[in-house]
């Protein structure tokens, strides 16, 4: 049985289901990277340019970890989930930088994925790499459903207060057997907001969510936000990011500053070298600031950052909030 690898970062926490249900489907292994670690790290910082956001250097790292364990590389041209805004275009061009970076590295999958008219894009996406794959029609068809039937499901449990590896991991259960979080009894509650790729992966983000619940913090990340209510919140920016990631974010602040209004406060992980980040950050801190003065932390992450410097911005921060709510 051939065996693809995907990585364990950037697409995979949006996309991961979708992929892996589709790959097995058509009676591929799948092989995901292990969880991030300081080797990771090291391999993608020694085989990326320079001047590469952190993320993108951990990508390489990830690629590094699975090269000699598969005989595919899953990474698909992200260009457009939504038919309006765009990926990154370090999302664009990433099969490329990979495939240029080393000439060791096993065949590469890298169909485009361009949403531009609804569901027949995400068929025809998945259609292509079917056949590139040489399964027969019925396998493809019948792994598009299925794939789509676990990638709903996976946001749906998203939606509901999961995370992504704990949606992942409960992803065959019924939804009866599964526990979600209750609303929050903290005293503080949290924005925690970002690309996904930084804050769901613990060793980049230095463990920011587990410190954060350590400290009895109630925490909402865009991925608990339906796609809908935060889409509602587009017509509230005279103009929109180009890119997908970034309006999720910008629009799930809006949503939780105007519409919930139960965050004590919003804490922004950017990754150092991020362009779009230079925009959205900037535009978090003023929306923030517009909205009854919510506290604001944005906390860079790159190659050097560790916990401990992590932790000590986390405290004083959820030291300041609750000097606040006791006045
Ligand atoms: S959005 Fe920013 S952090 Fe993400 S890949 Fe692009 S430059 Fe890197």
């Amino acid at each position: 049985m051939a065996k693809v690898g995907i990585p364990r970062t950037l697409g995979y926490y949006t996309f991961f289901s979708l992929w892996k249900t589709f790959l097995e489907e058509l009676g591929l292994e799948v092989i995901i990277s292990p969880p991030t670690n300081k080797k990771t790290l090291d391999l993608g910082v020694q085989e990326t340019v320079n001047d590469a956001c952190v993320p993108i250097k951990l990508f390489h790292g990830h690629v590094m970890a699975l090269k000699n364990k598969v005989d595919y590389l899953f990474i698909p041209r992200l260009v457009s989930a939504d038919g309006q805004s765009t990926f990154c275009p370090k999302f664009l061009g990433l099969p490329d930088m990979v495939r240029f970076s080393r000439e060791d590295l096993p065949p590469i999958i890298d169909n485009t994925f361009r949403i531009q008219k609804g569901r027949p894009s995400w068929f025809n996406f998945l259609y292509s790499i079917g056949k590139e794959l040489q399964a027969t029609p019925q396998a493809i068809i019948r792994g598009y459903w299925q794939a789509i039937k676990k990638h709903k499901k996976y946001h749906s449990l998203l939606n509901r207060g999961l995370f992504p590896e704990q949606a992942m991991e409960n992803l065959d259960q019924p939804y009866s057997s599964i526990s979600f979080p209750k609303s929050s009894t903290s005293p503080i509650n949290l924005a925690v907001v970002g690309y996904p790729y930084s804050i769901f992966d613990p060793y980049i983000s230095g463990n920011l969510l587990h410190n954060l619940r350590a400290m009895n913090i109630g925490i909402i990340t865009p991925e608990n936000i339906s796609w809908a209510a935060m889409k509602k919140m587009s017509s509230r920016l005279p103009q929109n990011f180009f890119w997908f990631y970034s309006n999720r974010v910008a629009w799930s602040v809006l949503h939780l500053l105007e519409k919930t209004r139960n965050i004590d406060g919003v804490i922004h992980v950017t990754a150092f070298g991020c362009g779009p980040d230079a925009m959205l950050n900037k535009l978090l801190e003023l929306e923030a600031k517009d909205h009854n003065q919510t506290p604001f932390l944005s906390l860079s992450i790159d190659e050097h950052s560790g916990e401990a410097g992590i932790i000590t911005r986390l405290e004083a921060f959820v030291d300041m909030l609750s000097y606040q709510n006791k006045k």
